[in-house]
Order: structure tokens, then sequence, then C-alpha cells
């Protein structure tokens, strides 16, 4: 991938100490870089949840007003404020006019999705004919496999990175069998070294070098949900199209996140949702990328009425004009209230621009790596402290925001204790995954996030337990 020009975080957060005259790890480190941050604005365009109105909180151990310190982005991003004005558009309309919305107003149903395609190139690089809005993600995965994905006895398995997430492995396992094809000897799954968490990338070229002749598609996520590492998605596309597979990534986690260059990459086919970084709410409207190289080759298997040319859609005479490229594996009419859903946040990020949002967020994620090395590193076993061990990658290339942090007391206990803080995160196998967001995550909320960690870390129930592991 393109080297990233940055100022190591390390780096930035010892300049602005020595400035202060503090220690990096003082409330005012955090202050001034929230003060010096350019995009801190952009929190107030989306609804932070207040502590009073958390499931989980114990009213008596937090400021009920306060901001809930929210790092769940990963998960479910927040409520964008302009999505309810712009559903309210949409609402009136149809209140007004019926019908007739489908074709005027800012947003003609009937091009809903076409009105916004425009704000995610950016996002994922790739250009407008390049991109579909539609479905949800495990079905957009589906219809590009049944295009992508055409096994000959020779080449008919899929490449996966292991532990991928469950819903794209029953996709391929399903489609697999579609095909009549045996799962075990179909399904390729790359895993880490024994003992190790994360995969290296020139263990992956490896695999793809040796048994890319019998690999019909590569099929990776672009950042590994549990892990947080964010996989070479250019050296992978390179490895694979040399061997002649087809390449599609899962963008799940890594859209919004990191920044992507789909087009530019060459990468075959990918697929995204939009409700975790790109705040579009539960369900909203996922994508689709379709490479242009692919625009008049790869034909969508399953076909219906949005995928004919709009000019002749309506003559209604049953002789399919299909559109070439992304657009034409749409097969229903767009669902106008999520188009203004993720709208409201698309527009947020055309303002903020991924490329300022992935610096900040370097910094960000890079001052709670050092923040929670600084208290629990592996080093401090001597001072019978718990030890924190952060599983995601520590090379800035290797990751984006979420880091998944595993302890040497029971992980169950210290979710429970921190959502009764107020700190919103959530535990997948032994992990606890936070994810500060840099477009409505604050230092500060680093900063507090830490002491309420050491809190929970410190009290005498977490003692207790450590005793009894
Ligand atoms: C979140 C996520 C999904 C969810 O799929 P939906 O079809 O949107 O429910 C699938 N795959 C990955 C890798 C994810 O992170």
């Amino acid at each position: 991938m393109e080297p990233l020009l940055f100022e190591l975080p390390t780096n930035t957060l010892q300049r602005v100490a020595s400035e202060l005259r503090c220690h990096p790890t003082d409330e005012r480190v955090a202050l001034h870089l929230d003060e010096e941050d350019k995009l801190r604005h952009f929190r107030e365009h989306f609804y932070i949840p207040k502590m009073q109105d958390l499931p989980t909180v114990d009213l008596s151990l937090v400021n009920k007003d306060e901001n809930a310190i929210y790092f769940l982005g990963h998960s479910l991003g927040l409520q964008p404020k302009m999505v309810k004005t712009y559903l309210e558009e949409e609402l009136d309309k149809w209140a007004k006019m019926g019908g007739y919305g489908l074709d005027v107003g800012k947003r003609p149903w009937i091009i809903g999705d076409e009105t916004i395609t425009g704000l995610m190139t950016d996002i994922v690089g790739a250009n407008e004919k390049e991109i579909a809005l539609m479905n949800g993600l495990t079905v957009n995965l589906h219809l590009l496999l049944l295009s992508f994905f055409k096994p000959t006895p020779k080449r008919y398995k899929i490449l996966l990175e292991a532990k991928a997430f469950p819903s794209d492995h029953y996709a391929i396992e399903s489609q697999l069998q579609l095909h009549g094809l045996d799962i075990e000897k179909s399904m390729l799954i790359i895993k880490p070294r024994e003992g190790e968490e994360i995969l290296r990338t020139e263990d992956i070229l490896e695999v793809i070098e040796k048994e890319g002749d019998s690999i019909a598609v590569i099929l990776f996520c672009g950042l590994h949900y549990y892990t947080g590492q964010l996989f070479n998605i250019h050296a992978i596309t390179q490895a694979g199209q040399a061997k002649g597979c087809f390449i599609g990534f899962d963008l799940a986690h890594a859209v919004g996140n990191v920044e992507l260059h789909l087009h530019d990459w060459g990468v075959d086919f990918a697929c995204w949702c939009s409700y975790k970084y790109l705040n579009s709410g539960a369900g909203g409207l996922a994508g689709a990328f379709v490479h242009e190289k692919h625009a008049h080759t790869i034909k969508p298997a399953l076909v219906g009425w949005f995928g004919h040319e709009l000019s002749t859609r309506f003559k209604m005479d049953c002789k399919l004009q299909l559109i070439s490229g992304a657009n034409g594996f749409r097969i229903s009419n767009p669902p106008i209230l999520l188009v203004c859903a993720l709208q409201a946040s698309l527009e947020i990020f055309r303002e903020a621009t991924m490329k300022a949002l992935r610096r900040k967020s370097i910094l960000l994620t890079g001052y709670l790596e050092y923040m929670i090395k600084h208290y629990y590193g592996k080093d401090k076993t001597e001072t019978k402290k718990p030890v924190v061990n952060i599983i995601t990658p520590c090379h800035i290339e290797d990751r984006g925001c979420l880091l998944t942090l595993t302890f040497s007391v029971p992980v169950k206990y210290i979710l429970e204790e921190l959502e009764k803080r107020g700190v919103v995160c959530d535990k997948r196998e032994n992990g606890i995954r936070v994810a500060p967001v840099p477009l409505y995550n604050s230092f500060h909320d680093v900063y507090k996030f830490i002491n309420l960690l050491n809190s929970v870390l410190e009290s005498a129930e977490i003692k207790r337990k450590m005793n009894v592991v």
C-alpha cells in the first residue's frame, strides 16, 4: 500500500507533552489535542448517547447528564442529526403527493440511490459506474459471487481468511453447495501461524502462489472484524490476479474507516454495509463495487427491472436492456428511506474527507494504544497489575481505528463494569473491541476511557477474581 506520511503518534504525544511541560498521559494533552483537532466540530453533527439513556449504566457510578463514551462505531455508527430532516422531507412528499414522488423533488424515488452514489466514490476510491447502492451486505456478496464464481474442474476453490465473519463463511459455503462442490475440498482457509492472531501478508501471498491455479475466487475481508487487522488489499489483489483468480473484498469494517482505492488497486469486486462506520442506521443500504474493466463482460446472474436502462425501463416490453456496470446488478427499486439516512452521513464524510479522517484516526487510536501500553503493557507484570494485551497489529498501515484488547482477568466482568460506567464497546471471543471513531470521538473520550478502565481494573472485585483465575 502507499506509504503513509505522518508523524508517529508517540512522537506527537511526546512533542505536545513537552510543550505543555507534562507527561503524555496528562489530561491536558488530551484536551490540547482536541483543541487542535480541525475535525472536532463534526461531533456536533451526531447524536451522542447520554449516560442516563443507556440500558447498562449504573446511575450511582456516573453523572447521568454526561455523554457516554461511545466506542462502538465498528458495530453501529451514531445517528447523524440530519437523518430526521431528510426522512421528513420524503415522508412529507409521500403524504402530500403519493406516487408523484417517484419522479419529482430533491430525490425522485426512482433514482433515489443514484442521487447519492456520487457521495460514495471518494470513500471507496471508485467511479460512479462501479458502485451500486442496494440490498444488504450479504445479499450483495451472494449476487457478486454468482457472477464471479464460475468454478471449473481445475479452478474451483474459494480462498478466505480464518475466522471470517460468519455471514461471509455461510455465504461461501452455500455458494459452493449451489455448484454441487464439496465444501472441505473447495473452501481454502488461511490460518495465522501457530500461536499468532494476525495473518502475515507473506503467508497469504505464498498460499496464493502455491494454490492459485486451483482458486477461482479470493474473498477476503478488507479489515478483520475481530482482530482489527487491515489486509494489504493491493498486494493480495495483484498476487491473485497474477494467478488468474478473481479477487473480491468484504469491506464491512474497512469502509469509512481507512482509505480505499478499489479502482486503482484493480480489485475485481467488493461489497460493504453502511451501518458501521458509515452511520446509516441498522440494516442500512449496502454497497457493491464491480471494477470498470468488467463492465461489459461480467453480467449479473439474477436480473430485475432496476437493472434495465432507465430510458426504456417503463416501456414494460420485457426486452432487457441491461445497464452496464454495477447498477445492472440492482434488482428492485431503491428504498428511499434508507437513502435518506445514508445521505445524511455521506455528506459529512464528503465535508470531512477520508484523508483527514484517517489522519486523525491514526493519532486517536495511537493515543489509545500509547495509554494502554503505558498502564498495562506486558512489561508491567511484575507490578501484579492486570495485563492488557492489544491483539490488533501495532503497525499503523496494518490497522484502522479499532483495537481489540484481551486481558489477564475475565473479560466478561470487565465489559460489564465498563458498561455500568457508560463506556459503550463490545466483546467478541475473548476480546473487547474499542473503536475511537474520528468523526465523533474525541481525545478526551480516550482519556476518560482509560481512567474508567483503570478504576475497573483496580477495583477490589477484580483483585478477588484475579486470585481465582
Ligand atoms: C457486519 C458484517 C456483516 C453483516 O452482514 P449483513 O448482511 O449486513 O447483515 C457481514 N460480513 C462482515 C465481514 C461484517 O463485518
